[in-house]
């Protein structure tokens, strides 16, 4: 039931636009919404600390929204992210936003795709545009992109881009936009670089911080003292026995990731990593098949995973423990999301112990220290993800649709809906989860029948 105080209907938001809410399922506001949508549709900068998956897109989209004429073929509002991934979940997020007006096109403008398909998509016309700000920065130098109609410029997840060495091509790219806009950033932290940018490049901004406030009722969180040397053959150990369908498990280091990895593998438990080395379309498949349940473990550094939209973990595995509680409360708040509970486990080495004290501090919680000798070793069961991601060459650039391949599995195939999982749509290939027991069958069915009319090409990953 949606309550008063924080019911979307408050808000000077178009009718059509409470009835998209309506429709999406948002039915009351999310805490970071509520304090930040006055701000911003009142035309106020705003200065916005709130952590991954409060509803920060929303809190800036429907400003940014409300003000679009989308009669103007012009790019009005820019937004900036510090990855490709968080660009097209952001992108994403606003095109369900955006399908209250009429055809506003938004286009994502990240390195790593075609430089001469971006620039044509621009001739085109656009309302929006969100990307990274490197390939921002090269648009704009080669006067390919306009900014002359911009009045709203979005840096989300700025302390992520800072980060990642960004100051400067931001910079850059706030000079080139009209100084009469109003520039809305979020971020998860406040590092010496926030308060930089905000007075360069904010005017009087308004400052909204939600403090971390994770239901701990619904995350167990457990530590298990350990020997430095056990701490990889303890990871299999706590997967053996709480058999989680998807767990993050965080390292401090990229090697750590590395060597987690190999131990799991040797332990016949499929994981699969983020980091800084694999091509573009290799991270869209690690996290597509994290996402879709055919991968149980994703191992990462916090750089590697900031950000992320990932729903349903029900387990966090702190395989190192950080030096930082703040990091620490970060990690362990992507488990036990909305009704379901969720495990945070920590695995402890004799040097983590003054950690734990200052974390439990902080959390004002008396840590549950356990044994690894108390978890059953005898648990046989394999660590089987549920499903299997079929990859299909073939995406956005053919024209391939969502609904056309559940069309295909749903009707030539047989399949129920029950056994088919989510579908991702890239521009080059499709991915859809299917039931592990249907996956080679349903391989052969696609490769054999049509997708949308056309022969396929499909493979199991
Ligand atoms: P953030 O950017 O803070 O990490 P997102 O904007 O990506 O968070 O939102 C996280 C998820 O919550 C998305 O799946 C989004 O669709 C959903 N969401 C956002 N606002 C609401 C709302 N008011 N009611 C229900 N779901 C919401
Ligand atoms: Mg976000």
């Amino acid at each position: 039931m949606s309550n008063e105080n924080n019911s979307f209907a408050q808000l000077p938001l178009s009718p059509a636009m409470l009835a998209n809410l309506q429709q999406l399922g948002y039915l009351t506001m999310t805490p970071i919404q509520a304090a930040s949508l006055p701000i911003t549709l009142a035309g106020n900068d705003l200065l916005a600390q709130a952590k991954t998956g409060s509803g920060k897109t929303a809190a800036f989209a429907l400003s940014l929204l409300t003000r679009l004429n989308p009669k103007h073929f012009g790019v009005q509002a820019m937004v900036l992210c510090p990855t490709r991934e968080l660009a097209d979940q952001v992108t994403q997020e606003l095109r369900r936003l955006a399908r209250a007006a009429d055809n506003i096109k938004i286009l994502t403008l990240c390195g790593g795709s075609v430089m001469r398909a971006q620039i044509a998509s621009l001739e085109h016309g656009a309302h929006i545009v969100v990307g990274t700000p490197g390939r921002l920065m090269d648009h704009i130098e080669r006067g390919t992109l306009n900014l002359s109609a911009l009045n709203t410029l979005v840096l989300d997840e700025a302390d992520r881009m800072l980060d990642m060495g960004f100051y400067d091509d931001i910079a850059y790219v706030a000079k080139r936009c009209p100084a009469a806009r109003q520039t809305l950033m979020f971020s998860a932290t406040y590092p010496d670089g926030i308060a930089r940018l905000a007075r360069q490049f904010m005017h009087n901004p308004q400052e909204v911080k939600l403090l971390e406030q994770h239901e701990t009722s619904k995350i167990r969180q457990r530590f298990y003292k350990i020997d430095n040397e056990q701490r990889l053959e303890a990871v299999a150990i706590l997967l053996k026995h709480y058999h989680p369908v998807s767990t993050l498990a965080f390292c401090n280091t990229k090697q750590q990731c590395r060597s987690l990895l190999e131990a799991l593998h040797a332990q016949g438990i499929k994981a699969l990593t983020l980091n800084g080395d694999l091509e573009q379309r290799e991270r869209d498949q690690v996290l597509i098949q994290f996402a879709n349940r055919s991968c149980s473990v994703l191992v990462a550094t916090d750089v590697a995973a900031r950000g992320l939209d990932i729903t349903q973990l029900e387990a966090v595995i702190n395989v190192d423990v950080t030096p930082d509680p703040e990091v620490h409360i970060h990690r362990i708040g992507r488990t036990g999301r909305a009704d379901q509970d969720g495990w945070a486990l920590s695995l402890c080495g004799p040097t983590d112990r003054h950690r734990i004290i200052t974390i439990a501090q902080m959390m004002h919680i008396e840590p549950a220290w356990h044994e690894l000798n108390e978890l059953e070793s005898s648990d046989d069961t394999p660590l089987i993800a549920p499903m299997v991601t079929l990859q299909i060459l073939g995406g956005r650039k053919e024209k391939i649709r969502a609904g056309d391949v559940l069309g295909a599995l749903t009707g030539d195939a047989g399949y129920t809906r029950e056994q088919i999982g989510k579908i991702n749509v890239t521009e080059f290939s499709t991915y859809v989860a299917v039931a592990r027991n249907i996956a080679l069958e349903a391989v052969r069915k696609l490769n054999a029948g049509k997708v949308k009319g056309k022969t396929v090409k499909v493979r199991a990953l």
